[in-house]
């Protein structure tokens, strides 16, 4: 167990909202797709000696003294993740995913290029150059939709973007697209127009690790992902490349991007990266998968309507446009009864960003706890029930929600 007590002692404000915090992890049901648990190993990196040490540069190469533990850890790490996915070079310096993302552009693009990537309705990320972000202001962006039937990737009309744009990059990897991604493909495409493929395997690459989702590393120029979603580790971000690109990589995160490196968080990644070479984490990944697929189908038996009718990941997103409610109504009365979700864009949504059409569900976290299908089941007949009743449901019904979810937080709790 962690102590907090030097905190307490210091400064008795922090401390009050780190117990705080620590005690609605404990009693609210954690359905952010994008969030889970770390270990206390994770934790208790994240919180070492390393926090002080400045080391700009990498291994071997510092601009600073008295590296030589520094350069172990920082070493460790890229090992374990080039071992880990089976890359040639890893850069573990990214401070988030948006950074690790935007390292990529510094590195391989010009002012002016064209970039094909996935639109944020559809699934895409804001740091995948969507209008929202800065980067987007000094690329050409255009922009591919799932199918409007399907909601599927339409492999055949990124082809043909492709074609008539002629983008320099290609972008896959989305932040809400609950099917798999074929990396294979998207490789043929980028060939066939001579792009280079960048794939954001944030959202999945525990499963990746695990086996359980097509590696991108074999296809892609450039692999980005973020340490703390379905891999368990700190937040932060890692790039992978090819040996070709592994210097303009490097230094496209120091000196062109970022300062000195968060040594104390790429100590958690090695140990995250650990962690997750382990046959334990196979077996987590696995049960993602399973409670994921639990949670669609009995939504989908409950008569809630499903983006694509059902998962292949760790993700459901729901499509509340039948029901009269938006995803900012759904996600707030979810909260109320300790559910926690995120309101979300679904493929054509005509709503703005700040309401939306849709709810992202995501299992690592619940999974982390302990939760099995039996369980999920639970959680996803109260979340139909919610939507049939249009979010008004009574003070009886809204206490009886709070005691089973109480119930089930106290069957696996998360911190003594
Ligand atoms: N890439 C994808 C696919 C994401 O879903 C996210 C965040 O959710 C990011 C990148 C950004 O990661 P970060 O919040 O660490 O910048």
């Amino acid at each position: 167990m962690l102590n907090f007590d030097k905190i307490k002692n210091t400064d008795i404000d922090v401390y009050n909202a780190i117990i705080a915090e620590k005690n609605r992890q404990n009693s609210c049901i954690e359905m952010i797709a994008s969030e889970n648990f770390t270990s206390e190993a994770v934790m208790q990196a994240m919180g070492s000696y390393l926090t002080n040490k400045y080391a700009e540069g990498y291994p071997g190469q510092r601009y600073y003294s008295g590296c030589q533990n520094i350069d172990i850890v920082e070493n460790l790490a890229c090992d374990r993740a080039c071992k880990l996915f089976g890359a040639e070079h890893a850069n573990v310096q990214p401070h988030s995913g948006a950074q690790a993302n935007e390292a990529v552009y510094i590195a391989c693009l010009e002012k002016g290029d064209t970039v094909l990537s996935m639109s944020l309705n559809s699934g895409g990320h804001i740091s995948h150059l969507s209008k929202a972000s800065a980067q987007s202001r000094f690329y050409n962006t255009c922009y591919y939709e799932v199918n409007p039937e399907t909601y599927l990737i339409d492999y055949d009309e990124i082809l043909n973007l492709a074609i008539n744009n002629k983008p320099k990059l290609i972008i896959a990897g989305a932040s809400a697209y609950p099917r798999k991604i074929d990396f294979a493909k998207f490789k043929e495409i980028a060939d066939k127009v001579g792009a280079l493929l960048m794939v954001d395997m944030a959202h999945i690459a525990g499963l990746v690790a695990a086996n359980l989702h097509m590696s991108p590393v074999p296809y892609a120029d450039f692999v980005t992902f973020t340490t703390h979603k379905t891999l368990r580790g700190p937040r932060g971000g890692v790039i992978l490349c090819k040996s070709k690109w592994a210097q303009k990589i490097d230094s496209a995160v120091f000196p062109k991007m970022q300062g000195g490196p968060l040594e104390h968080i790429i100590a958690a990644k090695a140990i995250c990266l650990k962690e997750a070479m382990q046959e334990e984490f196979k077996t987590y990944q696995n049960q993602v998968i399973k409670n994921a697929q639990s949670l669609a189908k009995t939504l989908i038996s409950e008569h809630i309507n499903i983006i694509t009718n059902g998962t292949d990941n760790h993700l459901v997103l729901i499509d509340l446009r039948q029901y009269g409610i938006t995803g900012k109504e759904l996600a707030n009365t979810l909260d109320l009864i300790g559910i926690t979700t995120n309101k979300n864009a679904i493929p054509f949504d005509t709503t703005s960003k700040t309401v939306t059409s849709g709810i992202r569900l995501g299992t690592p976290a619940i999974t982390t706890r302990g939760f099995i299908e039996g369980d999920v089941e639970i959680i996803a007949k109260i979340i139909a029930e919610i939507i049939h009743n249009k979010c008004k449901i009574s003070q009886e019904k809204s206490t009886k929600y709070k005691q089973i979810v109480e119930k089930l937080c106290r069957k696996y709790p998360l911190y003594r």
